[in-house]
């Protein structure tokens, strides 16, 4: 291990999820305040997937603490898909909601897509929608999805550098790798980077990876950028959830990311903790979304 960066500045989510609650609790006061506007999201769970209803508890938390509304229509795993589509429209002309998400995945009965695009681009607060994606490509973004979202919170609280950089995505996922790479190529805030996005057709990911000044990785593998894979000073994103065994710890498991942390820390200028890295920021942009679409809904 290499001790050449003796401060590596430890990229924690909650604060800047903190920083946006609070500016967000101002901007809810004066909706109600102001229009008599609650933001209102309705979520959408099909079947009893236990990770999903954990997602979907989590949300509802959250939205009830920024004292938000949060409903949930839980429905059956059998449910068919033009039942599913006409609840959305429905939902779509509701003038009360002003986000809709469907819990993904869904089952595999369902076209997830015909379903997501199914949604108001207007009330698509998940930021999936092709229209939006569209808009950010754009480089007018409207809804940003909400993990890479997240990131450029934590890129912008932290002063990370973007722009003359170059960042290295492992991972083209519609949720995380390709916005995050429409999010950085542009001249946006925290963007104007030179970008290279990697995948399974990559051709030696260390090549790339140990070029990187910004290193976003997205490709939910276990621990799987190790520190001879970075150069001294990278800022590392680690995007990566994974539960792994581990009879040391109570539940018999613990989380961590897609980076082998303690072997890349002295390495790197900045890295995010998993958890409390990326993963508190989600839900915070959820709700700035929401909060964004109750503002244009005035
Ligand atoms: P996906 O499985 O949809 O995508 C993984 C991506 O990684 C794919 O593009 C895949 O390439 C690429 N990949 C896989 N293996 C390799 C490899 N060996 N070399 C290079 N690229 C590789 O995952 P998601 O984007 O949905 O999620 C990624 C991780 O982030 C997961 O651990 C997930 O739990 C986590 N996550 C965390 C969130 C948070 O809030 N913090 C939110 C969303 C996800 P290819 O396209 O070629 O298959």
């Amino acid at each position: 291990m290499n001790n050449f960066f003796f401060n590596t500045i430890l990229l924690k989510g909650s604060n800047v999820s903190n920083h946006i609650r609070k500016n967000l609790t101002l901007q809810i006061n004066e909706l109600k305040k102001t229009y008599n506007i609650t933001p209102k999201l309705s979520a959408i769970l099909v079947g009893d997937n236990p990770a999903s209803q954990l997602y979907i508890k989590s949300k509802e938390k959250a939205f009830k603490k920024m004292d938000c509304i949060s409903e949930t229509h839980n429905l059956p795993i059998n449910t068919t898909e033009s039942n599913l589509i006409e609840l959305i429209k429905g939902l779509n002309n509701d003038n009360s909601v002003h986000g809709i998400l469907v819990q993904l995945p869904l089952p595999k009965s369902l076209d997830s897509k015909k379903i997501l695009h199914s949604i108001s681009p207007e009330k698509d607060v998940d930021g999936f929608h092709p229209m939006n994606i569209g808009y950010l490509y754009q480089g007018e973004p409207k809804y940003v999805p909400c993990t890479p979202g997240g990131i450029i919170e934590i890129l912008d609280f932290y002063d990370i550098p973007t722009e003359r950089c170059h960042a290295v995505i492992v991972g083209r996922s519609n949720i995380v790798g390709k916005p995050m790479y429409g999010l950085l190529a542009q001249n946006l805030r925290k963007g104007n980077a030179t970008v290279t996005m990697c995948h399974t057709g990559t051709k030696d990911l260390s090549y790339f990876t140990k070029q990187a000044d910004l290193l976003i990785i997205a490709a939910g593998i276990p621990e799987f950028i190790k520190g001879d894979m970075i150069s001294e000073g990278t800022h590392i994103i680690d995007v990566g959830i994974n539960r792994v065994n581990d009879a040391s710890e109570k539940k018999g498991y613990k989380i961590v990311g897609d980076v082998d942390f303690f072997d890349c820390f002295d390495k790197s200028a900045s890295i995010t903790p998993v958890p409390g890295g990326v993963g508190p920021m989600t839900i915070t942009m959820l709700l700035s979304n929401t909060v964004t679409s109750a503002k244009n809904s005035i």
